[in-house]
């Protein structure tokens, strides 16, 4: 049985004080669960006070980025090592909005997925297509041909840690949801796609979360699909209330 998976994304938003007010609610209210799991994805700045204020808790934190190589002339960024020191679980790669504005590939979303798992990080695969993709019919292709490289040379055990995440980028923050069947059909595709690369027992292993404009009216239906395991929730998961709902709905 795969535990289900509710990250919360914040991408660039809050300041500490606010990060600190909603993690203390959280952290409060967030009901213990077998079933499911809750991540809280940060900014850097604000790990280490959301490892502090939710030590004892279930609930994880996790980045948003890392760089693939533990150390180095790298300014300005952030190594796996410096996450896995201060307690970080978790680590979005691969997001639309870095591959898009950052010039992320499927090739560097590889080695930061090998780097995540030699520092014992669980590594949010985020996968997804543009709108013209999906009007083109391509979604399968191109979901295929991002979640293969980004597996590629790993063990099948971690890739039966890995998480991945299906968000069409036409249903980022554009409040377009694909329907869950929609969704689920390409979660489906994506379970077939590892279980051709490893195994069957492998790929039945994977949690495979949908992201794109989930919210506590629309979050229900989505779980109840067979191959959705969780959530990545962007705008949702930015209030303390509406992530709470969340993570209960998990
Ligand atoms: P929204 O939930 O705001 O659509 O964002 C989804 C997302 O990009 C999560 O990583």
């Amino acid at each position: 049985m795969r535990k289900r998976v509710i990250a919360g994304n914040w991408k660039m938003n809050k300041v500490l004080s606010e990060a600190n007010d909603f993690i203390e609610e959280v952290a409060e209210k967030a009901p213990q669960s077998e079933k499911s799991e809750a991540v809280v994805c940060a900014p850097f700045p604000f790990l280490p006070s959301l490892l502090e204020k939710t030590k004892g808790t279930d609930i994880k934190i996790g980045a948003q980025n890392m760089h693939h190589e533990d150390k180095g002339a790298f300014t300005g960024e952030v190594s796996p090592v410096m996450l896995k020191d201060l307690g970080v679980s978790h680590v979005v790669l691969g997001h639309s909005e870095r591959r898009e504005h950052f010039a992320e590939t499927d090739e560097s979303v590889n080695k930061k997925v090998h780097a995540a798992f030699n520092h014992q990080l669980t590594p949010i695969v985020c996968v997804g297509e543009t709108l013209e993709q999906r009007e083109a019919d391509e979604t399968k292709d191109h979901v295929e041909k991002q979640v293969t490289k980004a597996v590629e040379g790993l063990s099948d055990d971690q890739v039966a840690s890995t998480i991945i995440a299906y968000e069409p980028i036409w249903a980022i923050g554009t409040g377009k949801t694909a329907s869950s069947e929609e969704a689920n059909e390409v979660c489906t595709h994506i379970r077939n796609v590892v279980g051709k690369i490893t195994s069957q027992e492998t790929a039945d292993q994977v949690v495979i979360q949908y992201g794109g404009s989930v919210k506590p009216a629309n979050i229900d239906e989505l779980l109840s699909q067979s191959d959705i395991d969780g959530a990545l929730v962007g705008g949702a998961s930015v209030e303390a209330d509406s992530y709470l709902q969340l993570v209960e709905a998990g």
